[in-house]
């Protein structure tokens, strides 16, 4: 090699963290990772703001009208011109974790939770062997104990692996389900009809499971759901019958475990029940899997061993209410042949950091290749995720940021966390409520997300609402009050990007009306753990004031 190769390798050596001990190298590493860090924390702007930085909005919606490409830098940046192009990056995006930011699912991390999704990047462990790190791979199989144990699956036979999101959970479900429906499917393909069973207010990764695994979007048949935005066990139950009279064998039946919106739960302890019953029922020589979405209701488990009764949190009555009905609800996880966890929605973790378990933890060799097929992998260790995963490269970062986030928080501190998201949903509907121009439309269920919807002046929201429901000559009159949230949704969210008050979250469909139409309606997740009383407050006197100026430029037209 030539003197000046030599020296450019050199020089680029000095890109990467110094492979043996060497203390000074590391220290010096640690502060280049702090001031990044540092950097990227002085994004956030002043607190009413919802965005880390000022400028970035204008310019964004500018590029988004240009193509965007990239060209080699000539020279190569050193680190200090990266990070500031990396901080750049974070500009105009929204400040998620804000109390003030209520649009969606998105729980704050934890700060363990995110030094344990940064730290595996020093060391690169890779989860599809043991051998190539036996402490995250522990740390892993460590999660999948606990949270199997929460669900109330037997750990000592449960199994389970982490997986690329809340999407990967429903995925594995439906496709352990598949096998179980047409043995050896893995091999020879689907070669028999196939269905798969969800709730009308299912995700839409049922669909996506169902077309990437060739069973077919239009093979999902959704499940009537009820006021309460859960299906019944019966309707699952009619629908199973009805295709096993048509001849489909049942790939999955999948129930959802708090709904993305509006937190309905379908009951999967009856639902196993009316499954076994449907097997005996037609003597099927299998038994159709049943896979719980549970990825955002499964924290609620964590009050399934908790005494109300004593109740040393101290939750206030109708917290302490919410919060058991739901884990009564939740206990039935159990009987789930699998099911999904977002420790990246309700576990306070950052992304991604999705779980997926099973009950028999033996099921997944149902999913195994074959040893020979893998020359390069599994010389070492004793533990081969990677033998039935998905995935074959597998990150720790979603493993640690699960397991620290829970090591720190502990249960009575999801307990709370959850408690005072419950606490301050009752807050915001108790004074939604008292308008009689607003409708809270899933007052039937207990999660942390509330919908409501106004209504124009004139009409009484309950009466509105329930005549949407329930008379299909209201189906137009439900479009143009659409367009009527539509307009206070986007009055919201520019006067949160303009520094103004909270932002209010937006679904297009909350529920479909007596002619199928769909229901919009506003949307408000509590979940951060620095909400409190007056930042409620505050979102309900910003919606009014957005209602009041809307109905003033009304009158105006
Ligand atoms: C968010 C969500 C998903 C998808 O999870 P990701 O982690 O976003 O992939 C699936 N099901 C439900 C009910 C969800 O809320």
């Amino acid at each position: 090699m030539t003197r000046r190769f030599e020296a450019e390798l050199e020089r680029l050596r000095g890109g990467f963290p110094v492979p043996g001990i060497d203390p000074a190298a590391d220290e010096a590493l640690a502060e280049q990772i702090a001031t990044a860090v540092r950097q990227s924390l002085r994004l956030k702007t002043a607190a009413p703001r919802l965005l880390l930085s000022s400028v970035a909005e204008l310019e964004a919606e500018a590029e988004a009208n240009k193509l965007v490409s990239m060209d080699w830098p000539v020279p190569a940046e050193g680190l200090a011109a990266v990070v500031r192009e990396l901080c750049e990056c974070l500009e105009g995006l929204p400040l998620e974790t804000h109390p003030r930011n209520q649009v969606n699912v998105n729980a704050q991390p934890s700060t363990a939770g995110i030094i344990g999704s940064l730290l595996p990047a020093l060391f690169n462990p890779n989860l599809t062997s043991d051998g190539r790190g036996a402490g995250c791979s522990r740390a892993e199989r460590r999660v999948v104990a606990l949270a199997a144990r929460l669900a109330g699956y037997e750990p000592a036979v449960a199994g389970g692996l982490f997986t690329f999101g809340g999407t990967g959970t429903v995925l594995y479900g439906v496709k352990l389900g598949l096998e179980t429906a047409i043995p050896g499917a893995m091999r020879t393909g689907i070669d028999r009809p196939v269905v798969v069973l969800a709730s009308e207010r299912a995700h839409h990764t049922c669909l996506t499971a169902a077309g990437w695994l060739g069973i077919g979007e239009d093979r999902v048949w959704r499940v009537p759901a009820e006021d309460d935005f859960a299906a019944r066990s019966e309707s699952f139950a009619a629908c199973a019958c009805r295709a096993i009279e048509a001849g489909y064998r049942i790939a999955a039946m999948v129930a959802t475990v708090g709904t993305t919106d509006a937190f309905g739960v379908d009951d999967v302890a009856s639902l196993v029940v009316a499954r076994d019953r449907i097997v005996a029922d037609y003597r099927l020589d299998y038994v159709p899997h049943v896979h719980a979405d549970a990825v955002i209701g499964w924290a609620w488990n964590v009050f399934r061993d908790y005494d109300f009764e004593a109740n040393l949190l101290e939750f206030d009555g109708a917290t302490s209410q919410a919060l058991k009905r739901v884990a009564d609800r939740v206990a039935g996880l159990r009987v789930a042949d699998s099911l999904g966890v977002d420790f990246h929605k309700t576990g306070f973790a950052p992304y991604v950091s999705s779980l997926f378990l099973v009950r028999r933890g033996a099921d997944l060799e149902r999913l195994a290749r074959r040893r020979d097929s893998m020359p390069y992998l599994f010389h070492s260790g004793r533990h081969h995720p990677g033998l039935y995963s998905l995935e074959t490269t597998r990150s720790a970062s979603g493993v640690l940021a699960a397991f620290a986030s829970l090591r720190m928080l502990g249960r009575d501190g999801l307990r709370v966390l959850l408690g005072a998201a419950i606490a301050r949903t009752q807050q915001l509907r108790e004074r939604l409520g008292q308008w009689p121009w607003l409708r809270v439309v899933n007052a039937s269920t207990d999660g942390p997300v509330t919908l409501y919807r106004a209504y124009p002046p004139d009409c009484d929201a309950a009466e509105a609402w329930s005549r949407e429901l329930r008379d299909p000559s209201f189906a137009a009159r439900s479009l143009a009050w659409n367009a009527y949230n539509r307009r206070i949704h986007e009055a919201t969210q520019a006067a949160a990007h303009a520094g103004g008050p909270a932002g209010v979250g937006w679904t297009e469909s909350a529920c479909l009306g007596a002619a199928g139409q769909p229901l919009a309606a506003l949307k408000t997740y509590l979940l951060s753990p620095f909400l409190d009383g007056k930042t409620v407050e505050e979102l309900v006197q910003h919606v009014r004031s957005v209602r009041d100026r809307l109905r003033i430029e009304e009158r105006a037209d």
